[in-house]
């Protein structure tokens, strides 16, 4: 099969691997269909490797090089023996982290401070930029018929801009404002949006990206300059 593997900086080759075997226990097969490039994946291109294994990893064994891809959406091809919530055929979104299970954090439920934590397609065997990826099943949601596989592909991203928005704490009828208009950012703007915020204001150096803030719900872009403290106060 075909695969997108991260070998170092300014090194990523599209080249034939052996496809995954059989899915083991709590393991499930997909065939991904859309995926997203992270900013994390923009790191590892430039600067890299940062979190891609140049050494085994300790939870997963994963190493250089690497198969990418961490915000996917695709279909259920088979599932392992004692895998249930989803089915061969099953439209899915993806979770990336693989955590232990038996760490202080995971044991508490915070998976997501995992003390080795591991994550599909940076430190884990497979990746989503592939025409197959083998993944724990706990990482799968199956989608809505309303939602298409790109924006399936979007759920990584906006779980983290909705909670960030939800530890930011914001209620109804609140100013809100998002510093930098990327792809987090948007989706931070229209969680918020969605939250209720009665404003929603932005900084977003990037002519390009702050034209389109309306359409994530922003009210006004400001500039970040010295006057950005003063511009503000002013709106609230
Ligand atoms: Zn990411
Ligand atoms: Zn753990």
């Amino acid at each position: 099969m075909k695969a997108a593997r991260f070998y170092g900086a300014k090194d990523i080759r599209v080249e034939e691997i052996d496809p995954p075997g059989e899915p083991g226990p709590g393991e499930v097969l997909i065939a991904p269909s859309w995926c997203g490039i992270c900013g994390t994946d923009l790191h590892e291109y430039i600067a890299g490797p940062i979190v891609t294994p140049a050494h085994p990893h300790p939870l997963t064994a994963a190493r250089l090089p690497q198969v990418l891809g961490h915000e996917y959406s695709g279909t259920v091809v088979a599932v392992g023996p004692d895998v249930t919530h989803v089915k061969e055929g099953d439209r899915i979104a993806g979770m990336p982290l693989i955590s232990c299970m038996h760490c202080y954090h995971c044991v508490r439920g915070d998976q997501h401070l995992c003390q080795t934590m591991a994550c599909t397609g940076l430190s884990y065997q497979w990746g989503a930029l592939a025409d197959l990826a083998m993944v724990p099943g706990y990482q799968l949601s199956v989608l809505p018929d309303d939602l298409t596989m790109q924006q399936g592909a979007l759920l990584e991203p906006a779980a983290v801009a909705v909670y960030a928005v939800e530890r930011g704490r914001v209620h109804a009828g609140d100013t809100v404002l998002i510093a930098g208009l990327g792809p987090i950012g948007a989706l931070a703007a229209m969680a918020a949006r969605a939250l209720g915020a009665g404003q929603v204001l932005a900084v977003e150096p990037n002519e390009n990206r702050a034209s389109r803030a309306g359409h994530f719900g922003v009210d006004q872009v400001l500039a970040a300059d010295d006057g950005l403290t003063e511009s503000i106060l002013k709106l609230t």
